[in-house]
This record gives C-alpha cells, sequence and structure tokens, in this order.
C-alpha cells in the first residue's frame, strides 16, 4: 500500500476528574489524532501534547507532522514490518526530537502494515497474549481524598494501584501509609514521585516506607530525567524497587541505564520513544540486560492506548502495565480496539490496532 496523505485533526474528551501529579493538572484529552491515508485504507494514530514531559505541544505536534513528516514519507510504500523500519528511518531523520508526533505517525503505519498483513497488531509483532492487566492512577490531592479514590479504584476491580506522589516531601509516607491501611495488604501499591524529590529526601522517604512496612512493589522517577547519578544512588540504596520514567526516552537512555544499573525497571511510553519501533529497540535491549519493562502512557485517549497495549501484548519484557487512559476519560469516541473493561485489556482481533472508526477524520 502506498502513502497518499497524512491529516491530523483535535480531539477533546473530558476527563472523569482531573488528572493531578507532582507536574501539573489536567482536565481533558486535547490531543492531536492522525489519519495516514493510503491507495488500500487509512491507519490511525494519536499524540498527546505533554510539554512538561516531552516538550510536545499541540502546535508542535502538528506542524511536526504537516510540515516535516508526510512530505518526507508520502509515495512511500507499506508492505512488511521491514518496510516500516525502512519509513520509520526517513520519519526520524526528517526532524529531531518531537517524539510525540513521530509516535502518532508510527503507530498509524503499523496499523496500516497490520491491515496489509491481515493480523492484528499484536500477533504481527509476533505476541500472543490475549489480555493485559493495568494498574490505575491515584491523582496527587489532600490524604482523605486519596484514599478515598483509591478505595473506589479497588471496588472497581483494580489489584494494582499507582499512587502520584512528589509534592509534599516527607508527608508523602502519610499518604502512602493511610492508602495501604484503607486498601488492605493483598492490593498492590505502585508510587510515582514524577521527579519531585531530591537524592536524600528520596532515600529518607523510601526508607522509612521500609521500616513501617508498607510493602511498595516499586517507586517511580523519585529525582529529575537527568539526575543519572541521584538514580543510581537511591537504587543502590535502597530495598524497594525503582522505576526510570522520564529518565529513558531512547534506546540509547536504556542502554546506559542498564549498563550502570541505575534503576531496577524501564517504563516505556510511545511518546517518548517517538513509537513502536524505537520501543522495541528499547525491549531488545532490556531482555539483553535483564530488565523488565513497565508500558505505560500520557493522558491519551483509546487510539495511542491500544497501540501500546499491542506492544505489550506482544513483548514477554513487558511484564507491568499502565494504560489507565481510557479508563480516566468520561467517553471513548472511537468504534473497534481493544476492549479496556477496569484493570482487564482485551485485544481484539481485527486486523492492526483495531480502531475501525474514527468520527474526527468523517468531517
Ligand atoms: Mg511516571
Amino acid at each position: 500500500m502506498k502513502i497518499l496523505n497524512i491529516r491530523t485533526v483535535e480531539v477533546n474528551i473530558p476527563l472523569i476528574t482531573p488528572f493531578k501529579t507532582a507536574l501539573r493538572t489536567v482536565n481533558s484529552v486535547n490531543d492531536i489524532l492522525v489519519c495516514i491515508e493510503t491507495d488500500e485504507g487509512e491507519g490511525y494514530g494519536e499524540a498527546p501534547p505533554t510539554a512538561v514531559i516531552t516538550g510536545d505541544t499541540k502546535g508542535s505536534i502538528k506542524c511536526a507532522v504537516e510540515e516535516f513528516i508526510a512530505p518526507s514519507i508520502i509515495g512511500m510504500e507499506i508492505t512488511d514490518l521491514e518496510s516500516i523500519d525502512e519509513i520509520m528511518k526517513t520519519v526520524n531523520a526528517s526532524i529531531i526530537k518531537n517524539t510525540s508526533a513521530k509516535a502518532a505517525v508510527d503507530m498509524a503505519l503499523y496499523d496500516l502494515c497490520g491491515k496489509k498483513n491481515k493480523l492484528p497488531l499484536y500477533k504481527l509483532l509476533g505476541g500472543n497474549k490475549k489480555e493485559i492487566e493495568t494498574d490505575v492512577t491515584i491523582s496527587v490531592n489532600p490524604i482523605d481524598e486519596m484514599v478515598k479514590d483509591s478505595i473506589r479504584a479497588v471496588e472497581d476491580g483494580f489489584r494494582i494501584i499507582k499512587v502520584k506522589v512528589g509534592k509534599e516531601g516527607l508527608k508523602d509516607v502519610a499518604r502512602i501509609e493511610a492508602i495501604r491501611k484503607a486498601v488492605g495488604k493483598d492490593i498492590k501499591i505502585r508510587v510515582d514521585a514524577n521527579q519531585g524529590w531530591d537524592r536524600q529526601q528520596s532515600i529518607r522517604i523510601i526508607k522509612t516506607m521500609e521500616d513501617i512496612g508498607l510493602d511498595i512493589d516499586l517507586v517511580e522517577q523519585p529525582v529529575k530525567a537527568h539526575a543519572f547519578e541521584d538514580l543510581y544512588y537511591i537504587t543502590k540504596n535502597v530495598n524497594t524497587k525503582i522505576l526510570a520514567d522520564e529518565a529513558v526516552f531512547s534506546p540509547e537512555d536504556a542502554e546506559r541505564l542498564i549498563r550502570y544499573h541505575a534503576a531496577d525497571y524501564i517504563n516505556i511510553k510511545l511518546m517518548k520513544t517517538g513509537g513502536i519501533n524505537e520501543a522495541l529497540r528499547i525491549c531488545r535491549l532490556c531482555e539483553k540486560g535483564n530488565v523488565e519493562c513497565m508500558i505505560g502512557c500520557m493522558l491519551e485517549s483509546k487510539i495511542s492506548v491500544s497501540a501500546a497495549a499491542h506492544l505489550a501484548a506482544s513483548q514477554a519484557v513487558i511484564t507491568m502495565a499502565d494504560l489507565d487512559g481510557p479508563c480516566l476519560c468520561s467517553e471513548d469516541p472511537y468504534d473497534g480496539g481493544p476492549a479496556f473493561d477496569g484493570p482487564r485489556i482485551i485485544m481484539p482481533e481485527e486486523y492492526g490496532i483495531g480502531i475501525v472508526r474514527v468520527p474526527q477524520f468523517e468531517n
């Protein structure tokens, strides 16, 4: 199939409740959707403007796709997975950074490649997991509100909760302690500081949580994205597992982190890697280095989170999923794709990503 045209459109979906982390507060998923038109049908992608993490904005995503990426790949042919490697080389050469824009184009290409080869994307990528389990995010708020949200998540069937902290230093321990008391000992608690602590605070907070027996599954990105030595020092000096998120965008970042064992796990997000093609490179590095991965998402709706779910369902090294974007949205405007049923993500048998209708592209 030949690439004929690439279109973009904005989507706006209110969240059920505001999403709050140490870095930002967001009230709606307001993303750019991408449609790649070929002579044999359309492929879909999505990119959120996560300015505080990736630097991408709605304007920059549209501009990167329309003025740099599209002119470089229109006319190219999609056949098999190798053809996607070639097209993504051209995409990556057309503009540096702009990882979210690249991710939207990359997933639309994989969507088309699945359709061309008559396979759901996870099978095209060699996978066989029919279902994956996701955690759900608890936003940072006053303690009683976080406790209430955690109890509701457990009632909704979630067995793993990811608690956002990092705004109030040692007070975060009281948050986690109250949540642990409320949900009991059988629920896995992950803690995401979103770069909100420094090295000393991280050690003090994590050791305190260990001392009082809060049984934390992992702590995610305690320090600044570029504080590599601090991350290394924390990983060496606590028993709790440390997950790198904002510290790892590219395969090069992953390679360095694995070489020095600066964290125990890596959180792969398509919006950081620039899509599935680069994410697969990180998976290969992690397999070699015996480092398990989480698949995560930004505030995204069902198109791009579904692409991430296909990647997770295809890769054994991805053992943890944080793909709660669609659960946080007040509506699902698209037809088809994986079923997001609370903690369960059930993979579709439709070809490609599985999204069969995007009304935003029908006007
Ligand atoms: Mg994170």
